[in-house]
């Protein structure tokens, strides 16, 4: 079985984390930007531990400065997910990072952004949307901000809003206005919770803003109840299996709760989160699902349709995906 031919259905990338490292070079050299230390010999990020990580992926993101350098990360980025297989993808986004939550230069961001997708789907043939996010750490406030430049620009491309940063600062009540905002303008939700934080962090997230799907949400498995819960009411989880072995959330993939949650009902996903800050990738994140839980095909069949239906893009788009996903003779 090729793991790399298997059709992908990613929703959890990061765009700016999605940056290949040839790429984030590239554009060092030339705005003259020294960045020479955070790459290894053999040109992949290099760093000691989650700390690190983090300087690292500030420093390669610095290089990211004007609507065209997203226009480029952005063709960048959907060059791997197209040599990976992936047919379907969402990535998030961030008015922060894209013009400072100015509507005005938010709009510039997002329609480079729009751009490089539409001609990634004619000639690379793998389709993009974009979740808007606000970054938990900046405050409630700022999530406001974020929440109406999603909420200006939400429509067929734009379709989610969600929130990433540092699980535990701040509570998800705190955010409840910028996600009811969201909601109203008809965004899909998602929240990243339960990767660092317990299951109280998956709760308080649902109780507080409603989302229909968690980032992470791994921490679930650790409460009964809770995985009781996330079946009953289907909310899906977009599990990120090589990132959380990555950065030490669990040891090894043998101890991840990945197939013990999907045995007890729970809607789960796969998806690379941060792919070449993890050296990994969705084909690499395929091969050790079958190696070290034995999924197969049909496996991965199935869990290209869960996240399909979880998709926030419109049913037109759905339909169109779902036949790629169907073997080309039936
Ligand atoms: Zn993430």
């Amino acid at each position: 079985m090729s793991f790399t031919e298997l059709p992908k259905v990613e929703l959890h990338l990061h765009l700016e984390g999605g940056a290949p490292p040839a790429f984030i070079a590239g554009l060092a050299k030339e705005k003259k930007l020294d960045i020479s230390g955070i790459f290894k010999p053999d040109g992949s990020y290099d760093y000691r531990d989650f700390w690190h990580f983090l300087e690292v992926y500030e420093a390669a993101t610095s290089t990211l400065q004007t609507p065209d350098d997203y226009k480029r990360l952005t063709l960048a980025v959907l060059e791997e997910s197209a040599k990976n297989g992936v047919v379907y993808s969402e990535t998030f986004i961030s008015p922060d990072f894209c013009g400072g939550r100015d509507l005005g230069a938010w709009r510039e961001y997002l329609h480079a952004i729009q751009e490089a997708a539409d001609e990634a789907e004619r000639t690379m043939g793998v389709t993009l949307r974009g979740i808007v996010t606000c970054i938990r750490h900046f405050g409630p406030e700022k999530a406001k901000e974020t929440a109406l430049c999603a909420a200006e620009t939400a429509g067929d491309w734009l379709v989610g809003f969600g929130m990433a940063g540092d699980e535990k600062k701040g509570k998800p009540a705190d955010f409840a206005y910028a996600f009811d905002m969201a909601r109203e303008a008809g965004l899909g939700l998602t929240v990243h919770a339960g990767e660092w934080d317990g299951p109280d962090s998956v709760r308080d997230a649902l109780d507080a803003l409603r989302p229909a799907r968690i980032g992470h949400g791994v921490a679930a498995w650790h409460d009964r109840h809770l995985v009781e819960r996330l079946a009953r009411e289907n909310i899906v989880l977009e599990v990120c299996p090589g990132s959380n072995v990555f950065l030490g959330v669990y040891k090894q993939l043998h101890d991840h709760p990945i197939e013990k949650l999907r045995e007890n009902g729970v809607a789960v996903t796969v998806s690379t989160d941060d792919p070449p800050f993890f050296h990994t990738t969705m084909t690499r994140e395929f091969e050790q699902l079958n190696r070290v839980f034995g999924w197969n095909e049909e496996d991965f069949g199935y869990l290209a349709k869960e996240a399909l239906d979880a998709a926030f893009c419109d049913d037109v788009t759905r339909a169109k995906i779902r036949k790629r996903l169907e073997p080309a003779d039936v």
